[in-house]
């Protein structure tokens, strides 16, 4: 649903990126979906022709793999994915925005032309170690360590709810030196010491993989630190980044839910009229697509301040609180208009509504980002 035709706004390169990702969405992720949500697993098969359509680090130059793409084909991009499942989305976000990014940003020229290529080809798939099982929210609060001895750096330490954690060749890990400053590492798999174990008991996001890491004296080399990351704004920049396409994402899980409880309820009949026509539903509706045309446009316009490179990282908290909050409660009121056959996979609000629980929680909760928010409108800090 895109009431405003805010889709208008798209330029022809824009709009044809949206029909060629919608069409594969439709085509090769809609037929499964349901099934390997319901088995707790990643389609991995369509990781090659995911990199063949252009979905990894699509923004970066195509030295580095890229097409120089600009930030709402981006979002366009994200939001089209999520219609399909908030998982194979974040699978997208974490190989560009989250493990591509780290190394676009902060790696060296070595690092660059050694990973981002392959890694936009699908050929080394990347994850982002920042949370640890007793740091979410606050993670300068970090225990993995990194421990100088000549040319190598020592990691020790667990790192928890990693996406793409087991499947990745290559683990953007976050940990502290000495001297307490974060540090960020590329931690290949197989590195001896290195290892994953997988969480099955998620409820949310269950077509994707998640994991721990673990790191038990973890010997890498110099060249395998990112030289420019330097201090907890590092990984926090790339979580800005990434968050920008969670926010989009979550638009098109909410649209994808709207647009299925406006069909249903056309054509389910009750009390010999479809529900369309009664006022409690058409309420329900209207309160849906109001909201949601509310967030639709904070993504347009912030997708044009990135543009410009006028974003500020509040804007985007701003946009990252909103989109996941409206597109959990648009999925969840959609499922009440889908009666009983919305609890069932064969419909898609439900589990857009479970994923999106994961996407309020994930890379800044609801709660972070009004605290980011509270404090640049008032001044005051209220984190502790
Ligand atoms: C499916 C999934 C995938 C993930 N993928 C990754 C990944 O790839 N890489 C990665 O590094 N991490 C990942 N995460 C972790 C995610 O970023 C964290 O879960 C998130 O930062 C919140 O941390 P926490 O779960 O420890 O919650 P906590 O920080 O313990 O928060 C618990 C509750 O307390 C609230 N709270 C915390 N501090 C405050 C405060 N100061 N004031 C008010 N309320 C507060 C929170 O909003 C929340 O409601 C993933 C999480 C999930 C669920």
């Amino acid at each position: 649903m895109d009431y405003l035709h805010l889709d208008d706004l798209l330029n022809e390169e824009q709009r044809m990126i949206r029909d060629m990702v919608r069409q594969f969405v439709d085509r090769e992720i809609m037929p499964i979906i349901g099934e390997y949500w319901l088995k707790g697993e990643f389609p991995m098969h369509l990781v090659p022709r995911m990199a063949e359509l252009g979905l990894f680090g699509p923004t970066f130059e195509e030295e580095y793999g890229g097409q120089g793409l600009d930030y709402l084909s981006y979002g366009i991009i994200m939001r089209e994915l999520e219609r399909g499942d908030s998982g194979i989305r974040s699978f997208a976000s974490v190989q560009s925005s989250l493990a591509m990014y780290s190394i676009y940003r902060f790696g060296s020229e070595d690092q660059k032309r050694k990973y981002l290529p392959r890694m936009a080809r699908g050929e080394l798939l990347g994850c982002f170690g920042l949370t640890e099982p007793d740091a979410g929210s606050d993670p300068g609060s970090m225990r993995t360590v990194a421990r100088r001895e000549g040319d190598t750096w020592v990691l020790h330490g667990t790192k928890m709810w990693i996406t793409n954690g087991s499947v990745a060749d290559v683990a953007v890990v976050w940990a502290k030196d000495a001297e307490g400053v974060i540090r960020g590492f590329l931690v290949e798999k197989g590195t001896p010491g290195f290892s994953t174990q997988d969480i099955h008991t998620k409820i949310s996001l269950r077509a994707s993989v998640t994991s721990e890491l673990i790191l038990d004296e973890v010997r890498v080399p110099e060249a395998q630190r990112l030289p420019h990351a330097e201090g907890l704004r590092a990984p926090l920049t790339v979580l800005n980044h990434g968050r920008y396409g969670v926010a989009w994402g979550a638009l098109g899980a909410a649209e994808a839910a709207l647009d299925e409880a406006i069909a249903y309820a056309r054509e389910r009949i009750q009390f010999g009229r479809p529900i369309a026509s009664f006022q409690i539903i058409q309420q329900r509706l209207v309160d849906m697509l109001a909201r949601l045309t509310g967030v639709q446009a904070i993504g347009y316009r912030v997708a044009q301040l990135m543009n410009e490179g006028k974003a500020r990282y509040t804007h985007i908290s701003l946009f990252k609180r909103q989109a996941t909050r409206v597109a959990l409660d648009v999925a969840r009121a959609a499922r009440e208009v889908l009666g009983a056959n919305g609890i069932t996979v064969e419909y898609h609000a439900l589990r857009h509504a479970v994923n999106l629980e994961s996407t309020l929680t994930y890379e800044g909760t609801y709660d972070i980002h009004t605290l980011i928010l509270g404090r640049d409108i008032t001044g005051f800090e209220a984190f502790s």
